[in-house]
């Protein structure tokens, strides 16, 4: 099957054999009747497994090419599940241009339960193996990154990753399986905020994983079950409805994050503009290698880089919403120097980037002749 039936056929042969309704029903329920102890019909309590859950289970596994998928309360709780399969003494080396959500599990929660964490650069993929010894259990890999776009080499991290016997973990939440297929590139676990991209419409919450090896899956269900983070009904039925649009939507993202970025690149006011689609972006290759396109994410900088400039920016903006999040069908714009990243110290966040007229713009799928005009007249 190809990705674009994929999204809407993907993993949902036999969603309802009560009524054969296209699309699963909410099964809105906590238990299930058994016949005898025992006696069920694959499904006992809604924590351990839910069938609109478990539709949307195996959506996500087709997707990306996983034979098994799990889907949480939230990205976060995703992430949370994964970093439960190591031990004190355990160390992570991750990338350092990360969510800031992850960065603060990672190092406000994790450190403390004794896990060490390095977050290097991995431009180069060779830099891993400068901080891997006998405890490194897992490697943590962004691409692209937020809000810098960086593109990390999945496979090259991948190698390094199965010479040491590691595990690889990628957070493709910004690229989305209709671009890029970590496990197909080697690594072990995918992880998506639902909440973006596969959701698709800034109406729900949620995360989820994807593996291909059995014995990961069954340790992450048991984690799933045992720490109980789970997605419901509800939220389930709403990403998998969501799924169905991905390719339509996705190809649209891209071309007006194209035609975004390319009005930015020439407007006199602009300094740099990150979109892994621009040949002058210093990954472009490795992106046009990964990636089947580009995305709708794209960050820029003005040539005065002034805080309030920025700021006079974002409140002019008209179809674009000032907002956190991404990844929905609208359009939004965000400063992160005083939003996702206004806990990190100025010099800190300047280091990768993040300086005072950093924009980051989500573009949505809107006719592109007007997110243009609006980005034109609150520039000007
Ligand atoms: C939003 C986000 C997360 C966290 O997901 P939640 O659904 O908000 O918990 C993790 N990684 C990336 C790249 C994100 O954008």
């Amino acid at each position: 099957m190809k990705f674009n039936t994929k999204t809407i056929h993907g993993g949902q042969e036999d969603i309802d054999p009560a009524y054969n309704s296209v699309m699963p029903p909410i099964y809105q329920t906590s238990t299930y009747a058994q016949s005898t102890p025992g006696g069920h019909k694959g499904f006992e309590y809604s924590r351990s497994g839910n069938p609109t859950r478990s539709a949307l289970e195996k959506s996500i596994a087709s997707l990306e090419k996983g034979n098994y998928g799990l889907a949480f309360g939230s990205g976060l709780a995703a992430i949370d599940a994964i970093l439960k399969l190591l031990k004190p003494g355990d160390e992570v080396i991750s990338t350092n241009d990360l969510y800031g959500g992850t960065f603060r599990l990672f190092t406000k929660i994790f450190e403390n339960f004794g896990i060490k964490f390095h977050f290097i650069g991995m431009g180069e993929a060779q830099n891993i193996e400068n901080y891997i010894n006998k405890n490194t259990k897992l490697i943590w890999v962004e691409t692209p990154t937020n809000p810098m776009m960086n593109i990390i080499n999945i496979e090259a991290v991948a190698e390094i990753s199965k010479k040491h016997q590691t595990l690889l973990a990628v957070d493709n939440t910004f690229a989305t399986p209709y671009l890029q297929q970590p496990l197909d590139l080697g690594a072990d676990i995918v992880m998506h905020s639902a909440t973006k991209y596969l959701g698709g419409h800034s109406d729900v919450v949620m995360g989820v994983l994807a593996v291909k090896d059995k014995e990961l899956a069954n340790k992450l269900y048991f984690i799933q079950n045992a720490s109980g983070a789970i997605a419901g009904p509800q939220d389930s039925f709403l990403v998998l409805r969501g799924i169905k649009t991905l390719h339509l939507r996705m190809q649209r993202h891209c071309e007006n994050g194209k035609a975004v970025a390319e009005f930015l690149s020439n407007h006199p006011k602009v300094d740099k503009v990150y979109w892994p689609g621009l040949p002058s972006h210093p990954n472009h290759d490795i992106a046009k290698k990964q990636m089947k396109d580009f995305g709708g994410m794209v960050s820029f900088t003005t040539k005065n880089n002034s805080l309030p400039g920025a700021i006079s920016f974002v409140e002019k903006l008209k179809v674009f919403t000032l907002a956190e999040s991404l990844g929905g069908v609208e359009s939004l714009a965000g400063h992160p120097a005083s939003m996702t990243h206004a806990s990190i110290p100025k010099e800190e966040r300047e280091k990768i980037g993040v300086i005072d007229s950093l924009i980051r713009l989500s573009v949505g799928v809107e006719d592109e002749r007007d997110l243009i005009e609006d980005l034109k007249q609150a520039l000007g």
